[in-house]
């Protein structure tokens, strides 16, 4: 199959009426009106096989969680996703693999009414990049700076459950289906971001652990924070099949779960039905409490790729 036939079928869709979308995939470069009144949100990132999903996961999986990710990046901004494009890195051509990841893809894609605008496909080792590009009201972006000593903080759903999934895969065992699904389906925070947007400070999305992208929020915003570990939501089944001690080293070092973590003054809170789970301090110190009042111990930081 050529290449073009291949983009033809693979990529090119008829979309959604979209005025701001003037040309997309055919040409060498997509062409975008950005309505007056917005700025334009872009994020990009990439999953590597064998380093950000096992070799043998599902191409359907891989198709959509490489456009999840992305659109939690958005999330955490408060931007409303609108175009995306894909860069592809294949070994081989297999019709049916491919077509599977695209439908994965489109899945996401086509529920948030996002357009596949551009790309690029390549022969290598399986690599596959998206670029994300949303809109967001001018000034109303959602930055990690914007914490305040007195703060709450909450996150938007369990957490601990995608690094646990992966920690059984690691190990042979039976997944369990609820950590499993959040592993290779996380449901991007789209819509709680938008509702959210003009309620809180600051924000992240949670794709290294709790307790190194809260770290991003203290460094940007210059405090520190109090997190009471009886507070995190975490999910029935973790917590039935691990110590309490596992679980929160899980929820606070296990990565890819994509719930957002964002900070309000008190007087929101009625606007933000989500778990608080601390709050902001005028120190630099992030801490994470027992209800004894001890430190917990955490033993492990965070996936870091250097
Ligand atoms: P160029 O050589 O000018 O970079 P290509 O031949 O790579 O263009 O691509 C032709 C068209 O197909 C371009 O509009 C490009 O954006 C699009 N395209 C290529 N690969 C992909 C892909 N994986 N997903 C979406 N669009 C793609
Ligand atoms: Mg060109």
């Amino acid at each position: 199959m050529h290449e073009f036939d291949l983009i033809e079928k693979y990529f090119m869709r008829p979309h959604a009426q979209n005025k701001n979308l003037i040309l997309g995939i055919g040409d060498d470069c997509a062409l975008l009106d950005i309505p007056a009144g917005y700025e334009l949100a872009v994020t990009t990132d990439t999953l590597v096989a064998g380093v950000h999903f096992p070799l043998n996961t599902s191409p359907f999986d891989i198709g959509y969680k490489a456009l999840a990710v992305n659109l939690s990046d958005l999330a955490a901004m408060g931007a409303q996703p609108a175009y995306v494009t894909l860069a592809l890195t294949l070994p081989e051509i297999k019709e049916e693999w491919l077509s599977e990841l695209m439908r994965g893809f489109f899945s996401l894609a086509d529920e948030f009414n996002i357009a596949l605008i551009g790309g690029d496909t390549t022969r290598g080792p399986l690599s596959i990049t998206v670029q994300a590009f949303g809109l967001v009201p001018k000034g109303r972006a959602i930055r990690r700076s914007g914490a305040k000593a007195g703060d709450l903080i909450m996150v938007t759903g369990p957490l601990g459950l995608a690094a646990w999934g992966l920690a059984q895969l690691k190990k042979g065992q039976a997944v369990d289906p609820q950590a499993l699904a959040k592993l290779n389906r996380p449901y991007p925070r789209v819509h709680e971001s938008l509702a959210l947007r003009d309620h809180i400070h600051a924000m992240i999305d949670i794709s290294d652990g709790l307790a190194a992208d809260l770290g991003h929020i203290l460094k940007a915003s210059g405090c520190g924070a109090r997190i009471e570990l009886e507070k995190l939501p975490l999910s029935i089944s973790m917590t039935e099949q691990l110590s309490q001690e596992e679980s929160w080293q899980y929820a606070l070092s296990g990565g890819d779960d994509y719930e957002l973590c964002f900070t309000l003054p008190p007087s929101e809170l009625a606007a933000c039905p989500f778990t608080v789970i601390g709050e902001i301090t005028a120190s630099t110190e992030l801490k994470f409490l027992l209800s004894s009042g001890e430190d917990f111990p955490l033993t492990d930081r965070g996936y870091q790729h250097f």
